[in-house]
């Protein structure tokens, strides 16, 4: 049963099975919402559901015939997601410049579109960051989506819809999505995967409400280590001189180039800093309730009580807006050196010391 397996998104799939139930399915969809919340695990079950081979009812594919299994494996003949392609990194910064969805690619889909299905019922081309198509690739669609086949539905996902050609989002029937809340996605965690209660705590807070991230994260051996990292740094560098804050800037980003081979490194600085958010929270609320079960790192107590009364809860808040500030910063493509520079000086205390013997 394809829905079953989404998490949170209640009022989307409301709204796509009653659209199912009632035969009033839009030829196009627009799935708007923050990245890595399900918008193509949705629309992929929606896929699934259209070219069931022996689907629960009319609203919901089984997940597990040949037709179903195809779609979630990828290699459907009628089922296609269009993505921007793979994340150039930038030399200069940390910050990614996206590729786009080429008119090569709407072309394709263009030609492919007015052929019927080879195996299923349904069509579907799922376009994924659909405002990064070029101009020319927009305008092309739009072209499709003007005259849109019957046996053809399109779901484009965006997390910035306000960046599609008005005429390409007024085609399209949008669909908001949220982010999902920490507890659902614990609970998801734990039995679906089988984390551990309190890493799943842990995961679920670092997500920020972003499922596909909380499950990539519990995916990946090598976050246990760089949790290890990220608060041994954080230890440090709270009585430190300036220039070890500074070069515990520098490490960051040399651990972010180091494991950026594989991932994208903006997206590891900002899992440093939330890294960093989750950890000042936490010697703030320690420091507020000496409550270990208020705590998010709870396997982590005995450090936090530790760390936390070297300093009195308005540094701590100072620390938590620091971090909170750096991470605006970068998500403003700012430069990433300075940022990390500005936020090592103010965890380390010498910020202030510093401004304070200038003026
Ligand atoms: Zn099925």
């Amino acid at each position: 049963m394809v829905w079953n397996r989404i998490i949170g998104q209640e009022r989307p799939l409301t709204l796509l099975r009653n659209a199912l139930r009632t035969q009033r399915l839009a030829h196009a969809y627009l799935f708007a919402g923050p990245p890595n919340v399900g918008k193509t695990t949705v629309a992929l079950a929606l896929a699934q559901t259209l070219n069931c081979l022996d689907p629960v009812d009319e609203t919901q594919g089984c997940g597990t015939c040949r037709s179903c299994r195809k779609i979630a494996h990828g290699n459907h003949p009628d089922v296609r997601v269009v993505n921007p392609g793979q994340m150039e990194r930038s030399a200069a910064s940390t910050v990614a410049s996206r590729a786009s969805i080429s008119i090569e690619q709407v072309r394709e889909v263009e030609v492919d579109a007015h052929y019927r299905p080879l195996e299923g019922r349904r069509k579907v081309y799922i376009f994924e960051s659909a405002e990064q198509m070029t101009v020319s690739a927009a305008n092309a669609l739009l072209k499709i989506l003007e005259e849109p086949p019957r046996t053809v539905l399109f779901v484009l996902t965006s997390a910035n819809p306000a960046a599609l050609l008005s005429t390409i989002r007024s085609r399209c029937q949008e669909v908001p999505f949220g982010l999902v809340p920490a507890e659902t996605i614990r609970e998801a965690l734990e039995q679906r995967r089988q984390v551990p209660p309190q890493r799943a705590q842990v995961l679920a807070t670092l997500a920020a409400g972003r499922v596909g991230r909380a499950f990539a994260l519990a995916a990946e051996e090598r976050f246990v280590a760089r949790r290890e990292q990220v608060y041994a740094l954080a230890e440090q560098v709270l009585s430190c001189p300036p220039v070890r804050a500074l070069q515990a800037a520098e490490q960051i980003l040399t651990w972010a180039e180091e494991e950026g081979k594989q991932e994208n490194r903006a997206l590891l600085v900002e899992e440093f800093l939330e890294l960093l958010l989750v950890w000042f929270r936490d010697l703030l609320v320690w420091r507020e309730t000496h409550s270990r079960e208020m705590l998010i790192n709870r396997d982590e107590a005995e450090r936090v009580s530790r760390c936390a009364e070297l300093g009195s809860s308005a540094r701590w808040q100072q620390c938590v807006r620091a971090v909170q500030l750096a991470r605006q910063q970068l998500q403003r493509q700012a430069n990433a050196q300075l940022a990390l520079e500005v936020l090592m000086l103010t965890l380390s205390g010498n910020w202030e010391k510093g401004l304070r013997t200038e003026s």
